[in-house]
Order: C-alpha cells, then sequence, then structure tokens
C-alpha cells in the first residue's frame, strides 16, 4: 500500500513572480479503503467562481486548469471517484475541500472545532476562505474531539485507519486546522497543512505568523530533530510534485483496489 502526493490546485504569487505553488493532497490506500487527505478545488470550482477564487484571481496568478480536478486525477492512477471511501480534512478552506461534492459517498473525517468555524458567521479575515456550497449535498461526518494522547510530543487524535494515522491540531490558521501524520515504511509523513510553510525560506517570520498561526518553527524544529519524519505542508514549490518522492509505501500489503 502507499501514499500518492497530487497537487490539487495551483496558485503563483504575482510578487514575488517566483513564488509557484501548487496545493498537497495525499491520496493513501488503507485497509478501510481508499482515502483522501484534503481535496483540492472541485470539479465545479473550475465552472463557478466562487467569491474567494474570483479573489485570488486578482491577488495571486491562478491557472485553474480543471485537469487540477483530484476527481480527473484518479483516472491515472487506475481510480475512479466512487472508490474513495474517506476524506480526512486539514482545515476547511476552499482549496482544501472545494472537492467534496465530487465524491459524494465518502465519510468526512474532521476535527470539530474546524467544522464549527466553517459553519460560525465570519469574524477573522480567513474565514472568507470558507465556501458553504461545498457541504450543500450533506456529506456523512465523523467527528473528533482532543483527547490526552500524543504523537510524540504534539497532542494528537488517533484516526482508525491502517496504516496508523492521527490527526494533529495545530489551530492559527483557522480555528480547527490539523495536521495529519501517516506511519510508512521508513518513518512518518506528516503533513503540516497551512500550519507551517518550511519550504520556503525567504518569507519574514511575522508574515508566515500571521498567514499560518504560531507553529512554523516548532514544526522546523521537530522536523531537524527527527530524521524519521517526512514533513511536507499544505502548499508546496510547483518543482516538489514533479519531483521523485511522491508514491510513498507504506507496507507491503496489496490492498484489492490497486490495479496490476
Ligand atoms: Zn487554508
Amino acid at each position: 500500500m502507499s501514499i500518492y502526493i497530487l497537487n490539487g490546485f495551483t496558485c503563483n504569487a504575482r510578487i514575488p513572480r517566483h513564488w509557484l505553488c501548487g496545493t498537497v493532497e495525499l491520496l493513501v490506500e488503507t485497509e478501510e479503503g481508499l482515502t483522501l487527505v484534503d481535496t483540492g478545488l472541485g470539479t465545479e470550482d473550475y465552472i463557478h467562481h466562487s467569491g474567494i477564487i474570483k479573489l485570488f484571481q486578482v491577488l495571486t496568478h491562478v491557472p485553474l486548469d480543471p485537469k487540477e480536478a483530484v476527481a480527473r486525477q484518479l483516472a491515472k492512477f487506475g481510480f475512479v471517484p466512487e472508490d474513495i471511501k474517506h476524506i480526512v480534512l486539514t482545515h476547511m478552506h476552499f482549496d482544501h475541500c472545494g472537492g467534496l461534492p465530487d465524491f459524494p459517498n465518502a465519510k468526512i473525517h474532521i476535527y470539530r472545532r474546524e467544522y464549527e468555524a466553517f459553519l460560525n458567521r465570519p469574524h477573522q479575515f480567513a474565514d472568507l476562505a470558507y465556501v458553504k456550497r461545498h457541504i450543500a449535498h450533506k456529506p456523512e461526518w465523523v467527528f473528533y474531539q482532543k483527547t490526552c494522547e500524543k504523537w510524540y510530543d504534539f497532542d494528537a487524535i488517533r484516526l482508525p485507519f491502517e496504516p496508523e494515522m492521527w490527526l494533529v491540531p495545530l489551530p492559527g490558521h483557522t480555528r480547527g486546522l490539523c495536521g495529519v501524520a501517516i506511519k510508512t515504511m521508513k518513518g512518518w509523513l506528516f503533513q503540516a497543512s497551512d500550519a507551517a510553510a518550511l519550504f520556503n525560506n525567504e518569507a519574514p517570520k511575522w508574515l508566515i505568523r500571521l498567514a499560518l498561526g504560531p507553529h512554523n518553527e516548532r514544526i522546523r524544529q521537530f522536523g531537524i530533530d527527527h530524521a524519521e519524519v517526512n514533513i511536507i505542508t499544505g502548499h508546496m514549490w510547483l518543482d516538489f510534485f514533479e519531483g521523485k518522492n511522491l508514491v510513498i509505501p507504506t507496507s507491503e500489503n496489496k490492498t484489492v483496489l490497486v490495479k496490476a
């Protein structure tokens, strides 16, 4: 079984022009069925642009290529959208959960605090990136709350999947944002989502703190201290998605879904 890393939304800065970014979605083979961690934009987002996408069209350069919709990318792995049984969300911003309507039969696993932030009336700038229609199809939810468990020294919540998976609350960018840690054959893959920008050595610390919350330095140090943890973030430079490490084995078992 493996984890496949996909780019579900290209979003490039206008200034500086060399900040070319994709958005990380994980396609994870689990004993419980094919699982996504975040969805990127959905097919509908490319047809009817929400207000926040229109704002991104002004502030950033977004090619909006519908081929980036994860539902369309599945074909290259031999999968169809109905194969997705579960979706774990790091947070509910449009660029991380816009694809929910493309997988209407999947169960959605989320930290309850994030779901509540999505439903509440906007009261901080980042709340403008929640798009209500992304859950208009009334998906089936599985909610998680804080426990006393730990993943390393982070407060964490064990998810009901094999390979072992943890939700790691890292609030700041949104009120209920979580990272997701997945056990691999060599250690762990830790998707820190929009709580960190480890790939970016140019952005000033105050800007990272303002946009992503207080966790960036802790996660950076954690990565230095734990070589067995492969840390990625919600957005990575575009060339990362052309790299060689986009398929990460988690076990030698094959799922029934994997076609030879
Ligand atoms: Zn976000």
